[in-house]
């Protein structure tokens, strides 16, 4: 007995053409800045999350992740089905890139935390 709504696709997605494990970076960022130690990286030296039931959708990763590799899928409550939203932390703000389910972009920027941002050698 199927759900008539199926999976509700939620949560942390990496795209691992973009993902390069942070280039020469000792430890990949994603890895070292998930609170809950939910990322990381697979056999193929590409980063995954180890369960989405376990992401309270914080962030992190999405604006560490030099490359812009990590996409959140928004959950259907809060906005539409196919929504992702990138990140990335820069020294004083964080600039954020909506994609909508129609293709239009959408360009948002919120205050830094003050972290000091990663500067990759790629
Ligand atoms: S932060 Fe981005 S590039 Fe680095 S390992 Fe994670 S997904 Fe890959
Ligand atoms: S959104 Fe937060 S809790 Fe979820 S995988 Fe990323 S860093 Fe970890």
């Amino acid at each position: 007995m199927g759900s008539e709504h199926g999976e509700i696709d939620v949560g942390i997605k990496v795209d691992e053409e973009r993902c390069n494990r942070c280039g020469t970076a000792e430890e990949p960022m994603c890895v070292r800045d998930c609170p809950g130690d939910l990322m990381f990286i697979k056999d193929n030296d590409k980063a995954a999350i180890t369960d989405n039931a376990d992401c309270w959708d914080c962030a992190a990763c999405v604006k560490v992740c030099p490359t812009q590799a990590i996409t959140m899928q928004l959950p259907t409550s809060l906005v539409v089905r196919g929504v992702t939203l990138r990140g990335r932390g820069l020294r004083h703000k964080t600039t954020w890139t909506l994609r909508l389910r129609d293709g239009e972009v959408r360009e948002y920027e919120t205050p830094s935390t003050g972290k000091a941002p990663f500067t990759p050698n790629l």
